[in-house]
């Protein structure tokens, strides 16, 4: 059908999920916790590697809360978070009582500027006499942060890593996969992301003790004694059993997903390689390898004669659904107050961007169909 719905990223489920469910509800393990949670986070622990425990939860942003408390966050400290990013990155320093402060990115990768990120470091230690608690670095749209030069910078001030990985599953930067480079890292299984379990996420930690202590804050923080004792603070953030069969399912088509996202950003490329003023995001160099979650590009509106917003109408009109960039969280009104170190990039690309179709649900035709919308734009 040539006006069929096409959507920015749906879900697509393996038909494995099925079993798993059913699985749970024949051994009456609705409840949370059971084999398919601890199934589900051995799959994600073989498939992360590099010896990281991982511990599912109810989503990626109960992971960035519980990687905040891990790190001993708290009350009055800083947390440095990028600021290019989606909300769920940022709200949880204010969770903690702490306050974000923004750091731009860098024009090739769109993620944390490791030199702006250093100045914010010197200059925060310099004003507050303090060194900021936390680093929230994220690999915006599945393309990998500069993680060598952002570890690096971490390392030298002794500052801890939370590398927020919830758009990046299957990214690899220098051969490593994305999630494993921080000192804790965070998946996302919301129902737009690489992978589903409906709504979830995980938090990757270094170490079993660590994934412990994160279960236990998950799980209201009773002590292990048989009265209900508690000496901290808990919360609710645990993966449901049923949750995490979908996951076990979907692990099962997790590399065909992350191929189908690149194939589809390399057809996008090639089309749209002869359009002037269009440009794609693509990997900057060979030690790059987005898992293209979203397929993003940048239109220069002085050459095309139009502009993001206008294109984005225009495909709507055709029944395909795109998606204006993340407006950095410096620039919006709930943080209008928060330190930030920035230097123009994020405020001169995202208004000038679009997220285009790149689900599992989205084919090659479609693809085509869209490019040739996206050139109508441009040639009106
Ligand atoms: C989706 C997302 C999150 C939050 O994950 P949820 O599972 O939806 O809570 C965090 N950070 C980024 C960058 C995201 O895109």
């Amino acid at each position: 059908m040539a006006n069929r719905r096409i959507n920015l990223c749906l879900a697509r489920m393996c038909g494995e999920e099925q079993k798993y469910i059913q699985e749970a509800f024949d051994t009456n393990w609705v409840a949370p916790l059971g084999p398919n949670v601890d199934a589900f986070e051995a799959l994600l622990e073989r498939y992360e590697g590099c010896g990281k425990h991982i511990a599912a939860l109810s989503s990626g942003t109960a992971a960035l809360h519980l990687g905040l408390v891990m790190m001993g966050v708290e009350r009055g400290d800083e947390v440095i978070c990028q600021s290019w990013t989606f909300a769920a990155s940022a709200n949880p320093v204010v969770y903690q009582g702490a306050t974000p402060v923004f750091v731009d990115s860098e024009e090739d990768t769109w993620n944390i500027s490791p030199q702006l990120l250093e100045t914010a470091v010197r200059d925060r230690i310099r004003i507050t006499g303090r060194k900021p608690k936390a680093i929230v670095a994220v690999h915006q749209y599945g393309m990998p942060a500069r993680m060598d030069e952002i570890m690096e910078i971490a390392a030298r001030y002794e500052i801890p890593v939370l590398e927020d990985a919830a758009e990046a599953l299957g990214s690899r930067y220098d051969g490593q996969i994305c999630g494993t480079f921080g000192d804790y890292g965070v998946l996302s299984f919301n129902g737009n992301k690489m992978i589903t379990t409906s709504g979830g996420g995980a938090l990757v930690c270094p170490t079993a003790e660590a994934k412990q202590r994160t279960l236990f804050y998950a799980t209201q923080a009773r002590e292990p004694v048989p009265y209900y004792q508690h000496e901290v603070i808990g919360y609710n953030y645990r993966l449901s059993n049923i949750c995490a069969g979908i996951g076990r399912g979907q692990m099962s088509v997790l590399d065909e997903h992350v191929e189908h996202h690149r194939r589809l950003a390399k057809l996008y490329a090639g089309l749209l390689a002869g359009v002037d003023g269009i440009s794609m995001h693509m990997n900057p160099s060979e030690r790059f390898d987005s898992n293209y979650w979203l397929s993003t590009i940048i239109i220069d509106s002085a050459v095309t004669g139009t502009d993001s917003e206008h294109i984005r109408r225009h495909l709507e009109s055709c029944n395909i659904e795109s998606r204006r960039l993340w407006k950095p969280m410096h620039m919006q009104p709930v943080y209008k107050d928060a330190p930030r170190y920035v230097d123009g990039v994020s405020e001169r690309l995202a208004p000038a961007g679009l997220c285009l179709p790149s689900g599992p649900c989205v084919s090659e035709e479609d693809v085509h169909r869209i490019v040739n919308e996206i050139v109508r734009c441009v040639k009106r």
